[in-house]
C-alpha cells in the first residue's frame, strides 16, 4: 500500500496546482479522478475553481454520514519542489504536508471502503482552501453538501484539531480637526486619538509574549490622508487583522466598540467565523480511539491559530476536524512528511471508518 500511496502522492505534487494556474487546478483533479472511475463524480465550478465530490450511488443523499475533504491547491513554491523527492524516510516537495499526501490516502482509503460501509461516504476533492475555500467547499454547501462529521487531511502531525480561530478585519477611522501645525491647541490631531484607541485595544488583548489560545490585535496599517508637516491631520485610519477565539466571537464588536470615542467609525471589512467542533463530539472520540489502537498513542486534541475548510462547515451545523500525518515545514521552502507515518494514517482512516459501522 505504501508505494500505491508514495506514486500517487507524487503525482500529484507534480501538478503546479497553484490558485494562479486555473489550468493546473483543472489537471491535479484529472489526476485524482483517474482513480475514481467506478463512482459517481459530481463536478463543481465557480469563478473558475473547480472541486469534486465522488460517493457510490447513483444520486447523491441529502446528507452524507462522512465527507473526507481534501485541498489539492498549494501554495507557490521553487520549481524544484514540483519534482518530489524520496529521501532519508521522508517525501519532499510541496504539498506532500499540506496536503497532497494525505488527500492520495483519502483517496485510497475512500477507494477501498466506499462500498463496503453501510454508510453514505463521501471524498470531497477542492483546489481554493490556500486562498479561503469560498469557491470549493463553501460553494458545495451552498448547492446542499451536507455531512455528520468531516475530516480534512491538513497536517496535525496526528493531533484532532477540533477548533481554529476566526479572522477580523476592521478599518477603524478617527476623525480631528484641521489646523495650521504651529498652532496645535487650535486643532485635534486624529492621529493621537487614533493612538488611544489603539493603546486601549491592546490593553484589551494584550500581545502574548509566545504562542498562547488567546485573542490578539495586529495593527496592519496607518494612514492618514495628511502628506506635509505644517498641518494638523484630521483624519486617520487603521487596519487590523483581529484573530479570534470560537469563545470570544459574540462579544468581540461590542468590545471594540466600547473604547471607541465619538466620531470614530469601525467598518468591518471581514468577518470570518471560526472553526468549532466539541471535543466531546461522538466521532472526534471515535477517532482518537482509531488513532490510538493503530499507533499506540492517544491523539492530543489540538486548537490550531489558523483557519481550514472545516469552518465553512460548522456554520451549516456540520461538525469536523482536521487531522493528517506527521510533517514538517507547511508553506515553506523545506516542506516534507515522513513516509512511515503514511501507512499508519491510512489505517487509522480505515479503522475509524470501520469503527461506525
Ligand atoms: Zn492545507
Amino acid at each position: 500500500m505504501i508505494n500505491q500511496i508514495i506514486s500517487l502522492s507524487k503525482k500529484l505534487i507534480e501538478v503546479p496546482s497553484v490558485q494562479e494556474n486555473k489550468k493546473a487546478l483543472k489537471k491535479v483533479l484529472e489526476v485524482a479522478k483517474k482513480e475514481l472511475k467506478e463512482f459517481t463524480i459530481e463536478e463543481f465550478e465557480k469563478n473558475s475553481v473547480p472541486s469534486l465530490l465522488v460517493y457510490h450511488g447513483k444520486t447523491r443523499p441529502k446528507r452524507f454520514k462522512i465527507i473526507l475533504n481534501a485541498h489539492l491547491d498549494v501554495v507557490p513554491g521553487p520549481d524544484r519542489m514540483f519534482k518530489p523527492v524520496v529521501k532519508k524516510n521522508r517525501l519532499y516537495g510541496r504539498g506532500a504536508y499540506d496536503m497532497k499526501t494525505a488527500a492520495a490516502i483519502e483517496l485510497l482509503v475512500f477507494k477501498e471502503m466506499a462500498q463496503k460501509v453501510p454508510y453514505p461516504l463521501a471524498l470531497q476533492i477542492v483546489t481554493d482552501e490556500e486562498v479561503g475555500g469560498f469557491n470549493g467547499t463553501k460553494y458545495q454547501i451552498e448547492k446542499g453538501v451536507r455531512a455528520g462529521f468531516v475530516i480534512a487531511g491538513e497536517p496535525t502531525r496526528f493531533g484532532v484539531n477540533n477548533k481554529a480561530k476566526g479572522i477580523l478585519w476592521v478599518k477603524i477611522k478617527t476623525s480631528g480637526k484641521s489646523a495650521h501645525g504651529a498652532y496645535v491647541w487650535q486643532g485635534t490631531n486624529a492621529i493621537l486619538i487614533m493612538n488611544q484607541v489603539l493603546s486601549k485595544l491592546i490593553k484589551l488583548f494584550p500581545i502574548p509574549k509566545k504562542n498562547a489560545w488567546k485573542t490578539t490585535v495586529n495593527v496592519a496599517r496607518i494612514e492618514t490622508t495628511n502628506q506635509t508637516f505644517n498641518k494638523i491631520p484630521d483624519n486617520c485610519t487603521a487596519l487590523l487583522d483581529i484573530r479570534y477565539r470560537p469563545e470570544d466571537k459574540k462579544t468581540l464588536l461590542e468590545k471594540i466598540k466600547k473604547v471607541l470615542p465619538e466620531n470614530t467609525t469601525m467598518e468591518v471589512v471581514s468577518f470570518e467565523p471560526p472553526q468549532f467542533t466539541d471535543k466531546e463530539n461522538p466521532y472526534v472520540l471515535i477517532l482518537r480511539d482509531s488513532v490510538k489502537r493503530i499507533g499506540g498513542k492517544l491523539a492530543p486534541v489540538v486548537a490550531k491559530h489558523g483557519s481550514s475548510d472545516i469552518r465553512h462547515f460548522n456554520q451549516v451545523g456540520c461538525d469536523g476536524v482536521t487531522f493528517g500525518p506527521w510533517g514538517l515545514g507547511s508553506h515553506t521552502d523545506n516542506e516534507w512528511v515522513a513516509i512511515r507515518s503514511l501507512s499508519y494514517y491510512y489505517l487509522m482512516l480505515k479503522d475509524f471508518l470501520k469503527s461506525l459501522e
